[in-house]
């Protein structure tokens, strides 16, 4: 059994699926955008133009690394603006009257679609999975025989449990059945590649903050020929898409980030998942019971960014995410609720995850190191230990 290190580090973030620290080189870019170069990209004179084309070089770097169109891209406030755009326009643009997505999808894509069925503009169905959360494309291919033209939306990672759904082989079936495809993109974009040529989605997303960027920016990919209604009007910025003055330090930095991830992209997927093997293994060795989420063990069948750790059953659960925070540990966690009677994690509850146990995921980003690991499951292990009778 370890001990805690009595140099314990200053603290140890492990919650980069919430968000990631900005890169000092993504800082560097954005700077200027916050100082010298502070004119409206609207504006027609000089100091106008000049943001105006970093706007566009930063649309044209996220395009290019897409392999998509620049015209395909629009700059969003982030994930969820992207997901509620591409849900609410591509419903009432094409007058879908049927949508699918699955009970373990982000709020950013739930919410917007529970909406639009409590307002009788689709009807809303869930493909059904297992007990480790993988998605039955069966099924899938059942409701989509069944319906009308349909919108689905099925994301690529799940951002609690890490489970990566196959977006390749959704988008053919989607593209049998000439359904609307979006995909939440979030937790891989930045950590996975994409390429708009292989895939047959309709729509792509992502977040600055998850990939080292900043807070509050984000993209929306449209596959050319597609045009939905905008969800924000006003002024017409973004190609009449998505109005309001740009964020244009944080497009900048947005593109920034995504270039370094994409340019890092192996390196990174291998520090990090070498961090979550080691993390499992020491999680095994050191804390009695310990059992991981949905396919967040499994290294080809989740992101190598998050581990999802189920603890047993103790006194000790419901404060163990303040317990790690005394132990200067940034951890997430949840668990399935209890009759509906608490707010717990939805994905977990759809898993069907015993309410006793409780959950904390740990997600890494290329800052961490092997001696945070360490100390985190020797915190982990203390908290765990059994208690002598
Ligand atoms: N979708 C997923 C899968 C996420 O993990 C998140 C953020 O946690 C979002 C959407 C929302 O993104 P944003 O924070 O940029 O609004």
């Amino acid at each position: 059994m370890s001990t805690i290190s009595p140099t314990a580090p200053a603290f140890v973030y492990f919650d980069n699926a919430a968000t990631t620290p900005l890169d000092p080189e993504v800082l560097e870019a954005m700077l200027p955008f916050l100082s010298q170069h502070y004119g409206n990209p609207s504006s027609l004179h000089g100091p106008g133009r000049q943001v105006r084309a970093a706007i566009e070089n930063a649309r044209k770097t996220v395009a290019h690394l897409l392999n998509a169109a620049p015209a395909e891209i629009i700059f969003t406030s982030g994930g969820t603006e992207a997901d509620n755009y591409a849900a609410f326009g591509s419903v009432r643009t094409l007058g879908l009257k049927h949508a699918i997505t699955s009970p373990m999808e982000h709020h950013a894509v739930l919410h917007p679609l529970q909406e639009l069925a409590k307002s009788g503009e689709i009807k809303l169905h869930y493909v059904k999975h297992d007990a480790q959360g993988t998605l039955d494309l069966g099924h899938l291919e059942e409701l989509l025989a069944a319906q009308s033209r349909t919108f689905v939306s099925l994301m690529h990672a799940n951002n609690e449990i890490g489970n990566l759904n196959d977006i390749a082989a959704i988008g053919d079936i989607c593209a049998r059945y000439d359904a609307v495809f979006h995909t939440d993109t979030v937790q891989t974009m930045g950590h996975y590649r994409h390429d708009v040529q292989q895939l047959k989605n309709h729509f792509l997303v992502g977040s600055a903050h998850k990939f080292h960027g900043p807070k509050g920016v984000g993209f929306i990919y449209t596959r050319s020929g597609l045009r939905v209604s905008p969800l924000i009007h006003g002024g017409s910025q973004e190609r009449n898409v998505r109005s309001g003055t740009e964020n244009v330090y944080g497009i900048v930095g947005l593109a920034k980030a995504l270039e370094i991830a994409v340019r890092d992209l192996a390196a990174h997927h291998a520090q990090v998942q070498a961090l979550k093997t080691r993390f499992i293994e020491k999680l095994r060795a050191e804390v009695e019971d310990v059992q991981f989420n949905g396919l967040s063990e499994h290294a080809d069948k989740s992101l190598y960014t998050v581990l999802s750790v189920s603890l047993p059953p103790s006194a000790i659960s419901e404060m163990l995410l303040f317990n790690l925070d005394i132990s200067k540990v940034a951890a997430s966690g949840g668990s399935a609720c209890t009759s509906g009677a608490q707010a717990g994690s939805h994905v977990l509850e759809a898993l069907g995850c015993d309410p006793g146990r409780a959950t904390v995921r740990f997600s890494m980003s290329k800052m961490n190191t092997e001696a945070e690991v360490d100390y985190a499951v020797a915190v982990l292990a203390k908290l765990y230990r059994p208690v002598a009778v």
